[in-house]
């Protein structure tokens, strides 16, 4: 991010509001309404103190709630030091229009703690963490039916737990105590494939991308997601499963993969698993061998590729850097990760851009089943798996008396008896969800993508898709 400190631009809620503006522009809705919709209903802001090391530290945290068209709202908690109020509402913000997006019932929140994480023993993070959810579930800012936190930035399943525990122990009679907080583990009212979500919807929306022949031509790209080149930049929760599964199910190659302290490339495609397991031990990525290592890791976002995916922070491509971005196509995997004036810079440049309310959906997706299945007090699956299995029993019967009939004649598939009977358990259930989510999401985009002459890219879709869904459910409220 070099050179920032000359060149003006908004803040990251500017960036989302000036987002919003371009779109709400060409829609028809009432002035009051929309402004209705952009504003952010209210942020709290809390201090608090945890006794650490023989000392009292003072916390600063923040729970924004956007929209409450429909609650519980919801959005992820991020600890990281450079936390702030602005940056919790805009991330706020995008959660109402990537939960109208993808339809999941929920209003747009997001909370965040400034902290570093990595400066603190997990037994004091435990501490922080339950005074920060006392502190907010006290005012119904973590609630199954008002406010449903999920994991983000810094944050993960231990995180939920603790806040899961920490709820219930002040509700002790809420039955639906543990749909107060959602990317729990699984032994911990989790659900099946919440880790990965982010991630894995990552690899369907690019999927869903190719499966469209025209849109891929527009990026000026051909072909299907095998031997694209890819460059990834942050290797957490969602950079990391992305990656993985686009290199070990579709054939992409990871070219390049940035993270703190630098990057890696090699031409013939990174392990990404390796480069994982790596930076577990080492907390870094310098020092692993089979790639070339580069201390400016923001320079390899500029390198010569396919598929650029953003996956660690906002602002990152800039007004700084972004008439230099040479991918055709870029995804949002990290929320804001472009600011809205690296955007025009690159949408003039003809990029194509899978906008984050789309593109990282799948973790509300998934944490919308977790919800869900918490209340409901059941796991997905549980009541139709042996029944399912039963039914396709029978057919494979009648095939079994066919293939004994017709003799050399025909057989049956291999393994077509293994696939067919088995009933589907609760992680296929939840990714057989998400890559129907995020086809029939991509799909409202495209369509309002190339129905419009006045709407040249994808995020501008996006947002009028999600707009419109909101004002529905505003109108709907009588306002
Ligand atoms: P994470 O903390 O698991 O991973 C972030 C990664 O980025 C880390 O590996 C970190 O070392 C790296 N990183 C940090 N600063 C960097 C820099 N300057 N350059 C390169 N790498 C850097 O976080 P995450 O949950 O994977 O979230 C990443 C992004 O995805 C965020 O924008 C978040 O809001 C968004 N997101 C996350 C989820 C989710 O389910 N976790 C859902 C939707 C959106």
């Amino acid at each position: 991010m070099a050179d920032m400190a000359n060149i003006k631009e908004p803040s990251f809620r500017d960036s989302v509001n000036l987002m919003f503006d371009r779109a709400v522009a060409l829609m028809d809705i009432p002035t009051g309404l929309k402004e209705k919709i952009r504003v952010c209903n209210s942020t709290y802001t809390v201090r608090f103190g945890v006794r650490l090391r023989g000392e009292i530290r003072t916390f600063t945290g923040y729970r924004s709630v956007h929209s409450e068209h429909m609650e519980p709202v919801k959005g992820g908690i991020r600890y990281a030091s450079a936390v702030n109020q602005d940056e919790v509402e805009a991330l706020a913000a995008l959660m109402t229009f990537k939960c109208a997006l993808v339809e999941t019932p929920f209003g747009g929140s997001k909370g965040g703690l400034c902290i570093e994480p990595r400066d603190y023993e997990e037994h004091e993070l435990e501490l922080i963490t339950r005074r920060f959810a006392y502190e907010l579930a006290k005012r119904d800012l973590i609630n199954p039916s008002q406010n449903v936190p999920a994991p983000d930035m810094g944050t993960g399943e231990r995180e939920m737990a603790w806040i899961a525990d920490q709820y219930a122990r002040m509700n002790t009679t809420d039955i639906n105590a543990r749909a107060c907080v959602t990317g729990k583990p699984t032994h911990a009212g989790g659900i099946a494939g919440r880790v990965e979500a982010t991630g894995r919807g990552v690899q369907y929306a690019l999927r869903e991308f190719f499966r469209h022949p025209e849109d891929v031509a527009i990026a000026n790209l051909s072909g299907k997601l095998e031997g694209k080149r890819i460059v990834v930049q942050g290797l957490g929760n969602v950079g990391y499963h992305a990656a993985k599964f686009l290199s070990e199910a579709d054939g992409a190659k990871i070219v390049g993969i940035i993270e703190r302290d630098g990057a890696l490339v090699n031409d013939e495609g990174l392990d990404v698993e390796a480069v994982h397991q790596w930076i577990v031990q080492h907390g870094c990525v310098k020092g692993f061998g089979d790639a070339k290592y580069l201390e400016d890791g923001a320079k390899v976002l500029e390198t010569d590729c396919d598929i650029l995916i953003p996956a660690a922070l906002e602002g990152v491509i800039n007004l700084s850097n972004a008439d230099r971005i040479q991918a055709p196509l870029i995804i949002e995997a990290a929320n804001g990760p472009l600011t809205s004036g690296a955007d025009e810079v690159l949408r003039k440049k003809g990029t194509v851009i899978i906008p984050d309310l789309y593109a990282n959906a799948g973790g509300v997706t998934v944490s919308y089943f977790e919800w869900v299945k918490n209340l409901s007090h059941i796991r997905f699956g549980r009541m139709q798996r042996r029944q399912e299995e039963a039914r396709h029993q029978l057919v494979v019967d009648e095939l079994e008396r066919l293939d004994r009939y017709l003799g050399d004649a025909w057989s049956m598939t291999p393994q077509f008896k293994e696939k067919y009977l088995r009933g589907a358990d609760e992680l296929e259930l939840v990714r057989s969800g998400l890559d129907d989510t995020m086809r029939t999401a991509y799909q409202d985009m495209r369509e309002v993508w190339h129905a419009r002459d006045d709407v040249d890219d994808l995020r501008m879709a996006a947002y009028i898709v999600a707009i419109k869904r909101v004002a529905a459910s505003y109108r709907a409220k009588g306002l």
